[in-house]
């Protein structure tokens, strides 16, 4: 069985190899789709998971088969570093054994200051690694709404500029975005602290009628406007750019694997 996989359709703007260590997610975000991917019911997704079974011994046979040039993301189900049954033991051994294959790979979490304790092993795998967080809302009490049991958004800022300053790769997904001035505010702090390299802009989706709530194009061109002239790499995504095809973009900013890690 092999557990580095190709994702497809929306994921596949993310990355061209994914890894899922933990099957569920403690983080509990009100417009998480992983169970519906899933087809499992929500209380079968929500809570402390485990690592997949055998997920070590299925990822090391991986990486003796085959060589990645291009960046596997840990991950699209789960967080590796949310609340999970082995403190994220799994999470560690797995980077270990990815940077001993030199295989590229960008790290997405909520889970905060929990990331800095792999910081050793990130930077084994030197410009081979991103890693990144979701940045959702800057004010603290909408984010417990909407992502009760992730770190805070101070946290999840703090641990970009230690990350940064550590010499590692940073990347923020701004995907969801659910109040674009929430976003637009957590990109000016990020530009004053400096502490993000590459930004993926989306919108929420599958979230009962989001599309309707707010002004997409204006928000496209407000992001331009910070994040330009600040000369950050930056994709936006499919469904942001849909919503308003008038607004012009480099190519840069409309291919996926543009700024992706590679070995
Ligand atoms: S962090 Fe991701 S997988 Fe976990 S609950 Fe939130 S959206 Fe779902």
């Amino acid at each position: 069985m092999s557990v580095i996989y190709k994702p497809t359709g929306m994921a596949r703007e993310y990355s061209p190899y994914a890894l899922n260590l933990y099957i569920g997610c403690s983080h509990h975000c009100k417009y998480c789709y992983a169970p519906h991917t899933l087809q499992r019911a929500e209380e079968n997704y929500f809570g402390k998971p485990s690592p997949r079974k055998d997920v070590l011994k299925y990822l090391e046979k991986d990486l003796q088969k085959n060589v990645y040039y291009e960046q596997i993301l840990l991950s699209f189900i789960g967080d590796v570093y949310c609340d999970n049954s082995d403190d994220s033991q799994t999470t560690r051994t797995a980077l270990e054994l990815l940077s001993a294959y030199h295989a590229p790979v960008a790290v997405l979490s909520k889970g905060g200051k929990k990331m800095l304790r792999d910081l050793d092993v990130f930077k084994t795998f030197e410009d081979r690694i991103a890693a990144g967080t979701t940045l959702t809302f800057h004010d603290e009490t909408k984010s417990r709404a909407w992502e009760p049991y992730a770190s805070s958004p101070k946290e999840r800022l703090e641990t970009l500029k230690i990350l940064h300053e550590n010499g590692i790769k940073t990347f923020a997904s701004f995907e969801p975005t659910i109040e674009p001035k929430e976003s637009l505010k957590l990109i000016e702090r990020t530009l004053e602290e400096n502490s993000v390299d590459h930004y993926k802009i989306g919108k929420i989706n599958h979230y009962k009628d989001a599309d309707k709530w707010q002004d997409w194009r204006r928000y496209l061109i407000d992001c331009i406007a910070l994040l330009r002239p600040a000369g950050k790499e930056v994709y936006y995504k499919f469904c942001l750019r849909r919503l308003a095809p008038d607004v012009p973009l480099t190519k840069e900013e409309k291919t996926p694997d543009e700024y992706i890690v590679r070995a």
